[in-house]
């Protein structure tokens, strides 16, 4: 193993919704979209953040001190500490000297040996349950150097390997990391360009065209995030459903997982603004309808992950 490094944001024991089994649920940082509805926002940026919990925070000021480039002051308005993240250079100090654990750092840096040392920890949950390791983030293709040799160490010791994947990446990244995996959950958000474009900052094109070459080599499972008022139209999940029956036999299911909220207070630790707060969950029976509309086609589908 070498001393490459992998930035993550969490390692995640115990997983039982990402894959076969018991999982270890590995976080990389960094992903090449910006969805609006994100409820992962920890793992957008590439670089290691500061998140800030004000329910903890005594207003000490230890951390304004403690910051060496200016970037923590305090709001007498808001009453509390604020970062500035243009200052932030993710050192960590702050952190370390906050005795109320107001502080905490997305963003560790492993070796391949390190990680690979965690996920080991919980390999006999692993061979009893049929479980293993699953890769995901952010987008774990941005570190596809680092991501391969993990993977290739997990299966050289007959770990069960899975990777959560928006497939927005170059075909020549992608292509060796799914000689490495067992299994790929790939995100279809739209199938409408100019939506998926105004929702997510990014053009679909080169995310369907690699869902297409990915389904010739691998088994997969298609996952529909529903958000309602963008991608919850019978026109768009008849479109997404037709477009997983085209892929072949390598589509083991799509699974329908309906907007939620819970992901809002990490926008408030991230000090971000939550833009899309008006729009309220899929009703029941609409994601049955959905649900129907898939299963019209031929397809096995399921609500939730
Ligand atoms: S050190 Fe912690 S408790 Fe003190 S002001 Fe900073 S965040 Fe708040
Ligand atoms: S992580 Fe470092 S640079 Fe960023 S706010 Fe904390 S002490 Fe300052």
């Amino acid at each position: 193993m070498n001393g490459k490094k992998g930035l993550i944001h969490k390692v995640e024991r115990f997983s039982l919704h990402d894959g076969p089994g018991i999982r270890t649920l590995v976080i990389m940082k960094g992903c090449p979209l910006k969805c609006s509805w994100c409820s992962s926002p920890y793992t957008q940026s590439p670089n290691p953040e500061i998140l800030y919990i004000k329910s903890k925070c005594t207003g000490c000021g230890r951390c304004i001190e403690t910051c060496q480039q200016s970037a923590i002051t305090w709001d007498v308005n808001l009453s509390q500490v604020i970062t500035d993240r243009t200052l932030c250079i993710g050192c960590g100090k702050c952190v370390s000297v906050c005795l109320n654990a107001a502080r905490e750092l997305s963003g560790r840096s492993y070796t391949i040996q390190q990680l690979f040392q965690e996920v080991e920890k919980d390999a006999i949950f692993y061979r009893r349950s049929g479980g293993g390791i699953t890769i995901g983030g952010g987008e774990p293709t941005l570190q596809a150097e680092f991501v391969g040799e993990f993977l290739s160490i997990c299966q050289s010791h007959f770990f069960h390997t899975a990777m959560e994947t928006c497939a927005l990446t170059s075909w020549e990244k992608f292509a060796p990391l799914l000689d490495l995996l067992d299994l790929v959950y790939i995100d279809l958000k739209h199938m409408n360009d100019s939506y998926h474009i105004a929702w997510t900052g990014a053009s679909n094109r080169e995310i369907l065209k690699n869902i297409r070459k990915a389904a010739q080599k691998n088994q997969i499972i298609l996952r529909i995030p529903l958000i309602p008022g963008f991608n919850d139209s019978t026109e768009n999940i008849t479109e997404s459903a037709r477009f997983a029956k085209q892929l072949g036999k390598n589509i083991i299911r799509l699974e329908l997982l309906p907007y939620h909220q819970f992901g809002i207070h990490k926008y408030e630790e991230l000090e971000r603004t939550y833009t899309i707060e008006s729009i309220q969950p899929p009703s029941e029976d609409d994601m049955v309808n959905l649900q129907d509309i898939v299963r019209s086609f031929g397809i096995e589908v399921k609500i939730g992950g």
